[in-house]
């Protein structure tokens, strides 16, 4: 039978607050969730709703399907469509915005961070232009894998709290079971946020929506001489280190235009993303990304060029002096490669199993940093299995980490620097070299997983939930992909690669 949006079905599981439409009204479109015809709970994250402090034991399977398809609105929920413009592979779109999501509105966790609650696949908007608002099951189970999966790796990221099936078709290529996905976020403040306002000259908004974004995000900044200066290095911050820990596990994002690029630093918008399997620099999967202006290599340029078109949004709010907004703007811009690297290395540090560097100096574990990737990229090593097996290395065992080579003596010269870097300092109190080899393995095995989202896995787990209704391999997948760095029997299916044609011919979809 068909639920429809029954008033007197009140339910309140979220207690909101909702910030964004009390403080930026003009920002947003107000609009309802459509109606679906038979909704079916596929996903609830449990420990994601008691973290939210959600109030979800009153509801039964079928008010808990009919709240998270959309057709019981929750008590408070305002559910409102955002503008936002964006760069898109390089070109200006103005006018974009939220063609099929909805913030219903902020709650404040248990931890008293406001998080937003958002659909996805709600229906149409006043921004949908010729899409139909809808979303399928597979790529929301897949937004619900992948950002788990980097949630566990411990990378910032929007979670997915739940998906629910509609009843109804979303035609594609086929026709689809479709889904609404409920995401929640840091917020959903983007680039392309403010590229909307500053495209329109509309400086005053402009102004506010800065405020807004900087009391939700860095509160302390308000009371700095130039807080929209100190925005633009705080964004930068935020993605300089968000993306080092991308390059440090092989996360590939696959759609960074700047619509797709939140102002809170997290991970956002799961779409034609993956993870790379044998180290490569170019590597691209995505089926839209025709130019490979988002391939695995180009992402620290591409978030620096993002941010470059948050300065120059930011423009107006820097300095009247056009000229003085401009030079302040470009060094903030300059300095991002040298952030990057800051973090990328610190990253690799860990991973190395090196504690701390030489004082003011360094060229040499870049450098090993540098020639360990050249070597897993000439020799097509898996990215996760090569880190994961220097692990074993420095517990003693080369072999596992040899045997990733097709001539087992390649990585020979390079394992001597690295042992002797290694020498240089020794992890913990430990003097015995066993026991800090030990020591030094564990510490590298808690930072390179073993399990992430393989590429042939997730295609298994959502293939099977599309096409079957059968959830227990994404369920199975799921709970591997919380346990990243846990090397344990029964994980072992889910930390092998894909065969490599299987790999060479992988494709990912925008989601649309
Ligand atoms: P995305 O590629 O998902 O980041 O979306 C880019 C833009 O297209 C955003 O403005 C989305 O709201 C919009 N969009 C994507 N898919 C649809 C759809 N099925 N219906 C309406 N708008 C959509
Ligand atoms: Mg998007």
């Amino acid at each position: 039978m068909a639920t429809t949006c029954d008033p007197m079905a009140a339910v309140a599981p979220f207690r909101f607050d909702n910030s964004f439409a009390r403080d930026l009204q003009g920002f947003y479109v107000r609009q309802r969730p459509a109606v679906v015809p038979a909704p079916r709970l596929l996903f609830l994250n449990e420990s994601l709703a008691h973290e939210l402090g959600l109030d979800l034991a009153s509801l039964d399977g079928p008010a808990r399907a009919a709240l998270f398809a959309g057709n019981t609105l929750p008590d408070g929920a305002e559910p409102l469509a955002q503008a936002y413009a964006g760069h898109q592979f390089g070109g200006f779109a103005p006018r974009l915005g939220d063609g099929r999501a909805l913030l219903l509105g902020e709650v404040i966790d248990r931890q008293g961070r406001r998080r937003d609650i958002a659909f996805k696949g709600s229906g149409r908007t006043p921004f949908a232009r010729g899409g139909d608002g809808k979303a399928a099951v597979g790529p929301m189970l897949r937004e619900v894998l992948v950002g788990e999966a980097m949630h566990a790796l411990g990378i910032p990221t929007t979670r997915a709290l739940a998906v629910a099936a509609t009843g109804e078709p979303v035609y594609r290529e086929h026709a689809l079971p479709g889904a609404v996905l409920t995401r929640v976020a840091a917020s959903h403040i983007r680039v392309g946020t403010f590229e909307y306002h500053a495209f329109r000259g509309d400086i005053e908004r402009l102004r506010k929506l800065a405020e807004y974004t900087i009391a939700r995000h860095d509160p302390s900044l308000l009371a700095t001489p130039r807080p929209f200066l100190a925005l633009l290095q705080s964004a930068a911050e935020r993605h300089a280190a968000l993306v080092a820990q991308w390059m440090n596990v092989g996360f590939i994002h696959g759609v960074m235009n700047t619509d797709n690029m939140a102002m809170s630093g997290e991970t956002i918008d799961y779409g034609p993303c993956a993870f790379m399997e044998a180290y490569d620099p170019t590597a691209v999967f995505s089926s839209i990304d025709r130019r490979a202006r988002y391939a695995f290599g180009n992402q620290p340029d591409i978030a620096c060029w993002n941010l470059g078109c948050l300065a120059q949004s930011l423009l107006p709010l820097l300095s009247a002096d056009a000229e003085q907004a401009v030079a302040m703007a470009t060094e903030v811009i300059a300095a991002f490669p040298a952030r990057y690297r800051r973090h990328l290395l610190q990253g690799q540090r860990s991973k190395l199993g090196l504690g701390r560097g030489e004082p003011d100096d360094d060229s040499a574990d870049v450098a090993l940093a540098e020639d360990w990737l050249i070597l897993l990229q000439a020799g097509r090593v898996d990215f996760t299995l090569g880190w994961r097996r220097l692990a074993d290395a420095a517990a003693g065992d080369e072999a596992p980490l040899r045997a990733l080579f097709v001539d087992p003596r390649v990585p020979d010269a390079w394992l001597a620097r690295w042992r002797a870097r290694c020498a240089s300092e020794s992890v913990g109190a430990a003097h015995d070299p066993a026991i800090a080899g030990l020591e030094r393995a564990k510490a590298m095995r808690s930072v390179s997983p073993i399990v992430i989202a393989r590429n042939h896995r997730v295609e298994e787990a959502l293939a099977a939930a599309s096409d079957q209704g059968d959830l227990a391999p994404f369920q199975r997948l799921l709970i591997a992909l919380g346990r990243p760095y846990d090397e344990a029997p029964e994980l072992a299916p889910y930390a092998l690669p894909a065969p490599a044609e299987v790999t060479a011919r992988y494709r990912t979809f925008c989601g649309t």
